[in-house]
């Protein structure tokens, strides 16, 4: 039997003798049931644990969340929402080249960034694959749906994009031709229901974008852009620059560096990760290498759609939002996919 406790600023569940814990202010209050079993489904289903939905459904909030990361990504997303508040997970046992000052650094520069400490990252690791994570669609909103009672949150938006590969809606982990297939969209509306029922609306902004575009509105927009990065080894407002994650995001940004040995490996695959991206870089930034190059004229390696906004994706906006979210695409000067683009996208496969 799964248990939810306050204790010492924490807000502790206790599953199997366990305790995954998060951190809460004092004047926190327990949540409602519905949102403490949303929690305990996105941990523990992906490793085949029952959790049975609570009956009394909660009451959509107010407020419009963001799970924030500190990246590129998700501080696009806050610009693509009215008034946000950015909720970011702070891992409270990271990994040895993890660093999380510059994450927990970007969410407080926001007036109402919220920073939330914790350990359930770690639950996988304990009774799942062995691997810290998460392993869901919607888990990185764990943090604001625990806070959804104390800061009144209806809607929970997050930084996914074009082809993530876990939780991903758009391109199969396979990354064949499939916008999206029967498998996924069953799970993904089992997720957007799970998330109802707890009086929320999962919402996911950027997901009809690649990081071409999420970049574009990162760089138009009007913020103060210290602390934020996708680089998660990086120290002090710098960047690695000696990872995939560096190496991508510097050429996308048109600034190239030297391959590094993550790159390599990622480059030596079938498929090749974030392929589509690599190319776009290739042949609007100059970005060279001799395997990406043999590439950029293959029929089936056409990426004109890759700087483009996907407009089917709007479904995962919920009604009430889109006008808004439609309006910052305009003043982004973010362009949408053609149908002809859209042909283009479904002949995608990242594969040699
Ligand atoms: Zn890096």
């Amino acid at each position: 039997m799964n248990t939810w406790r306050i204790e010492n600023n924490r807000i502790i569940l206790n599953f199997k003798n366990f305790d995954f814990w998060w951190s809460i202010p004092s004047d926190f209050k327990m949540p409602h049931i519905s949102l403490l079993k949303l929690v305990e489904w996105l941990l523990s289903s992906p490793f085949g644990y029952e959790i049975i939905d609570y009956t009394i459904p909660r009451k959509y909030g107010c407020n419009n969340a963001v799970s924030y990361s500190g990246g590129v990504d998700s501080t696009a997303v806050l610009q693509l929402v009215e008034n946000p508040i950015p909720i970011h997970y702070e891992v409270a046992n990271p990994g040895k080249l993890h660093k999380t000052i510059n994450g927990v650094l970007a969410t407080k520069k926001h007036s109402n960034g919220v920073v939330v400490t914790g350990n359930a990252n770690e639950f996988g690791k304990n009774f799942g694959n062995g691997k810290v994570g998460f392993w869901c669609l919607g888990g990185f909103t764990i943090p604001s749906i625990l806070y959804a009672d104390y800061l009144d949150i209806g809607t929970i938006s997050t930084g996914d994009i074009f082809g993530n590969f876990n939780g991903g809606v758009y391109m199969d982990s396979i990354y064949t031709n499939k916008i999206i297939s029967n498998e996924t969209r069953i799970h993904v509306d089992l997720v957007l229901n799970k998330f109802r029922h707890a009086g929320l609306y999962l919402t996911l902004p950027a997901i009809g974008m690649t990081e071409i575009v999420t970049t574009k509105i990162f760089k138009k927009c009007n913020i103060d852009k210290n602390y934020i990065m996708g680089c998660m080894r990086g120290e002090e407002n710098t960047p690695c620059m000696n990872c995939f994650k560096c190496y991508r995001k510097s050429a996308i940004d048109g600034n190239i560096i030297d391959l590094n040995p993550e790159t390599e490996n990622n480059l030596s695959r079938n498929p090749i990760l974030r392929l589509h991206e690599l190319l776009w870089c290739v042949k609007n930034n100059g970005l060279k290498h001799p395997l990406l190059e043999s590439l950029i004229n293959r029929k089936d390696k056409n990426i004109d759609w890759v700087d483009k906004w996907y407009s089917a994706s709007i479904e995962f906006i919920p009604e009430h939002m889109r006008d808004y979210f439609l309006t910052k695409l305009k003043e982004f000067e973010i362009e949408t996919m053609t149908n002809d683009d859209i042909q283009k996208l479904t002949e995608w496969n990242s594969f040699l």
